[in-house]
């Protein structure tokens, strides 16, 4: 199975072929730890575990290495820090644990390494003296900034000549910047401001340059993917490829660029600084299931911008009730191997709404199913599906049981997993007693259910309960 990606730099769908299939490497920048994660930085996060498991099917498990890194020294780190009257360590670390929890509650996989910046200094520090020493790199009050003009065809990710960032407005000017779009490798850091020591005196690294010594370090000089969220093409990914590119003279840093789209709230981008955001935490804290919240971020392609509302949540948690009770109503075991489709349709630039349609579709023809073999290669077709998708990774069972754990659970009523069961084996019972055209014995047990307050909705992908 060839998998084809749409790479930002050609600005087109290519069969991904890897450097070494033996080593498949893949970076995509992560976040930097100073707040909760907001749902637009879950999204790049959800699309890339995606990939992540897709490439393991493909290349076998220990032949991938997927980085995603934590910037822990950044301003904003500084300027949070100041605000609660912590240290530096404090914030990030209380902070780089709510994002290992968040993004565990969306069924991301830990990536295979996971650097911090602040690991990384001394390889930073070299690197930025090796561009120094090429010319591409100059110091200038303190700092040391990249000298955009000697790389010749800098502006190739995000397509921008050099007058374009010239007239541009997102170029910050400063007195002592040779051109105004070259950018910061070093800037000094005061006594008050955590700082290391480097030839240019006492500082700290500038965010670009973190992910080109990380990615080198543990990647190589070029490997196969980066990913991040489009909002990163320019300047943050543009400036990693000057670095690296410059720093190892390579043709390229790595070969296929992915960028997913962004997430909005009705039609306009959602992010921090227009206050129309809501974090992980929150959606979790309300009692939205985090596989919910992955089942939504997954409905649209990656590349496409995404509107998350509430409403197109509790959807999502329909859908997954519909497709969990397909599982928990066939009576057979089933390996996880996922089927022909599934696999066309991540292999076609991770087309995640046709994988999607897939699973309603063979939980359809699991619910109509009757012979044991039948059920099994369904089954085993649905949770190989999930496994590449991050879905269905639960026992039924205890999905049935959160669903309830949540708002409902405030009203005083816990539901056990044997509680559970019995419902979902009434069910069954049901279901054969229609099948057999006995229906006052499916009367009688939709009756006992309702009784004790379950109540039942037969619809064309089968039956599903709730408590009245
Ligand atoms: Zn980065």
């Amino acid at each position: 199975m060839t998998i084809h990606l749409h790479n930002t730099l050609t600005r087109e769908k290519q069969a991904f072929q890897p450097i070494d299939p033996n080593n498949v490497r893949m970076y995509v920048c992560g976040p930097t730890v100073y707040d909760y994660a907001h749902i637009g930085n879950a999204r790049p996060v959800v699309v890339f575990d995606v990939l992540a498991r897709l490439l393991r099917h493909t290349y076998g498990k220990d032949h991938v290495t997927y980085v995603r890194n934590i910037t822990d020294i950044e301003d904003k780190i500084m300027e949070a820090a100041k605000k609660n009257g912590e240290t530096i360590e404090q914030v990030t670390q209380r902070t780089t644990q709510w994002y290992h929890d968040d993004m565990g509650a969306l069924g991301a996989l830990p990536p295979d390494r996971e650097p911090r910046a602040t690991e990384f200094v001394p390889q930073m520090v070299a690197m930025i003296a090796k561009l120094e020493a090429q010319g591409h790199a100059y110091a200038a009050e303190g700092h040391v900034l990249f000298n955009v003009p000697s790389m010749e065809d800098y502006g190739r990710l995000s397509k921008r000549s050099l007058d374009d960032l010239i007239a541009g407005a997102r170029v910050e000017v400063a007195p002592y910047k040779k051109h105004p779009a070259d950018f910061v490798l070093w800037k000094p850091s005061t006594p008050d401001q955590p700082g290391w020591d480097s030839p240019w005196g006492r500082g700290r690294p500038g965010w670009h340059i973190e992910c080109s010594a990380m990615s080198g370090e543990i990647l190589g000089e070029v490997f196969d993917i980066h990913g991040g969220g489009l909002d990163l093409i320019f300047p943050h990914h543009e400036n990693e490829i000057a670095q690296s590119r410059c720093a190892h003279g390579t043709p390229v840093m790595a070969r296929y660029w992915l960028h997913n789209g962004f997430v909005q709230v009705n039609g306009t981008k959602m992010s921090k600084s227009l206050g129309n955001y809501f974090t992980v935490h929150e959606l979790l804290e309300e009692g939205h299931r985090g596989e919910a919240i992955r089942l939504a971020l997954l409905s649209a392609h990656y590349r496409q911008p995404i509107d998350i509302t509430r409403d197109g949540l509790k959807e999502a948690k329909v859908a997954l009730d519909r497709l969990y009770t397909a599982l928990a109503k066939a009576d057979v075991d089933a390996t996880p191997q996922p089927n022909a489709h599934i696999l066309a349709a991540l292999a076609d630039d991770l087309n995640t709404p046709l994988a999607i349609a897939e699973l309603h579709e063979l939980a359809s023809k699991l619910n109509k199913a009757e012979k044991p073999e039948e059920k099994r290669a369904l089954k085993s077709a649905l949770l190989g599906a999930g496994g590449l998708l991050g879905l269905l990774e639960q026992d039924p069972a205890a999905w049935f049981q959160g669903r309830i754990s949540g708002p409902i659970a405030q009203g005083g009523i816990v539901t056990s997993t044997e509680e559970v069961e019995k419902i979902l084996d009434s069910i069954r019972r049901r279901n054969d007693a229609r099948k057999a055209k006995d229906f006052a014995a499916a009367d009688r047990i939709r009756k006992e259910l309702s009784d004790a307050g379950v109540v039942l909705e037969d619809g064309p992908a089968g039956t599903t309960w709730k408590r009245a």
